[in-house]
């Protein structure tokens, strides 16, 4: 019989590959940004919740600032659900001016992992959601997403050793 591969779409890597990929490159964004605003006493802002891996990683690492998360449906492993009071619930296009009419450009760290299995879908929201999120940023303050963000005023930087060019952006209000 002719060997071939299986019958799935994709040639180079694997989903299994791209979600590793994804994983790595969060952790290692984190960290890094993390570390990079660990003397800034503003909010930390999770945009999307899901299983809350990412949130209990932020809730572990960041001593001395509060963390909102931001998401419209709870659905989260019970370890890593925030406190009703640090939860900001309902669709970020609502949710993110409101905050902002309210808190004004506070957050130190903004973390966004919005998408699904739909990269066109992903990148779609990402250029609708910029200038939603970009407003939010304190001076020196980073985000970090998993999606290439469209923003004005906002400078990419390199990433940190082990994650993965394309997995993760980061992105810092001068
Ligand atoms: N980082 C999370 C983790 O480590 O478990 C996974 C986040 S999951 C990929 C994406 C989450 O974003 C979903 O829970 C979804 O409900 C939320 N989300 C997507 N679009 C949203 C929107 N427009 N407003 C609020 N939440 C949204």
């Amino acid at each position: 019989p002719e060997w071939r591969k299986a019958d799935v779409t994709g040639t180079e890597q694997s989903r299994l590959d791209l979600f590793i990929d994804r994983m790595v490159s969060q952790r290692a964004c984190l960290d890094h940004a993390i570390a990079l605003t660990a003397a800034m006493a503003g909010p930390v802002y999770e945009l999307g919740l899901g299983n809350g891996r990412t949130y209990h990683h932020l809730a572990q690492h960041i001593f001395g600032r509060d963390i909102f998360v931001f998401e419209r449906a709870v659905a989260s492993h019970p370890d890593s659900t925030p406190p009703d009071d640090r939860l900001v619930l309902g669709d970020i296009r609502e949710t993110l001016p409101a905050t902002l009419a309210g808190s004004g450009p506070v957050a130190s760290l903004i973390h966004a992992d919005l998408g699904g299995h739909n990269r066109e879908k992903n990148d779609k929201f990402a250029r609708m959601v910029s200038p939603l999120v970009e407003p939010h940023l304190a001076p020196g303050g980073l985000m970090v997403s998993s999606d290439r963000m469209y923003f004005d005023g906002l400078e990419e930087l390199q990433l940190p050793p082990g994650a993965v060019e394309g997995r993760c952006f980061i992105y810092r209000r001068g």
